[in-house]
């Protein structure tokens, strides 16, 4: 399998060529490469993106390596910075440098035992891509994919995801709803919750999460509480300014952002 580790990181000007409203929340930005390029990464990856005249921030890769267009899954988590400036000011033709790949939370393709994604809030975005990267590649027989919102309102995708299900019988979803504003038939409470109902054994897996630092380390306990092998718990924290150093190295393979 390709290695991400001897991927060369590569400065790129892209255009906007699709801008979508996933949530309330969050928006997903489709980049074409127009100079730099080609971007070669791997599922699970990041990139450093500058939109306008903001500060680069890190974004998670949401499409397949594969795939001709950049996906990213954009929250909106500033009044100023440059989540904000996609909600507010981001416009289809616009230039965005994008620099990368970085990220040690990847894809690996010869791992052949279950592979189990946790994804909360735009931790979707790297999910994605290495869930449906290794259903187009069948990397294993068994997936299970959670994903965890807080209400029916900030999940999105889930009819593709649905769709990829029923095309690949090993693929199984859940999602779970910690603060549901209306009585649901969905899971309810934390996306750990669900897992933890569900997964009792974690050896042999390949585990992959993305999320809040909260929802991360909480995963972390809980699958190496479950056996797995901390070697197969790979995970890049998306806020490093809320977690300490300390919980930092329990996070798998956390990339030390
Ligand atoms: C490896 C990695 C991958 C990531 N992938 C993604 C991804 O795929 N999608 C995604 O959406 N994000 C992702 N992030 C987070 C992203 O890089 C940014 O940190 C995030 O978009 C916030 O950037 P900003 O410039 O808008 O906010 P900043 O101005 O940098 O603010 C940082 C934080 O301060 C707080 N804050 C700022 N303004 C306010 C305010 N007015 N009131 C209260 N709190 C405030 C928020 O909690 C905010 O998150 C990732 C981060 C890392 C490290």
């Amino acid at each position: 399998m390709p290695d991400a580790t001897v991927r060369h990181v590569r400065p790129m000007l892209c255009r906007v060529v699709a801008i979508e409203e996933a949530t309330v929340h969050i928006r997903i930005v489709r980049l074409e490469v127009v100079g730099g390029g080609p971007f070669r990464f791997t599922a699970g990856q990041y990139a450093r993106v500058t939109f306008g005249e903001q500060r680069p921030r890190e974004y998670s890769m949401a499409n397949c390596p594969d795939d001709d267009i950049i996906e990213f899954h954009v929250r909106h988590a500033s009044t100023s910075g440059a989540s904000a400036y996609v909600a507010q000011r981001l416009r289809v033709g616009d230039e965005v440098r994008v620099e990368g790949p970085f990220g040690h939370a990847w894809l690996r393709q010869d791992h052949r035992g279950p592979l189990l994604a946790i994804a909360g809030g735009s931790g979707l975005a790297p999910m994605k891509s290495i869930v449906e990267t290794a259903v187009r590649h069948h990397v294993c027989d068994d997936i299970y994919f959670y994903v965890g919102a807080r209400d029916e309102a900030d999940l999105y995708l889930e009819q593709r995801f649905c769709t990829l299900a029923a095309a690949f019988p090993g693929l199984r979803l859940v999602s779970a709803l910690s603060e549901p504003v209306a009585s649901t038939l969905r899971r309810l409470g934390t996306v750990i919750e669900a897992v933890d109902a569900d997964i009792k054994s974690c050896v042999g897996m390949k585990a992959y999460v993305a999320g809040p630092p909260a929802m991360v380390n909480a995963a972390v306990q809980l699958l190496l509480a479950r056996g797995l092998n901390p070697e197969d718990l790979h995970s890049d924290l998306f806020d490093p300014t809320l977690i300490t150093g300390r919980e930092m190295g329990k996070a798998g393979q956390s990339d030390g952002l």
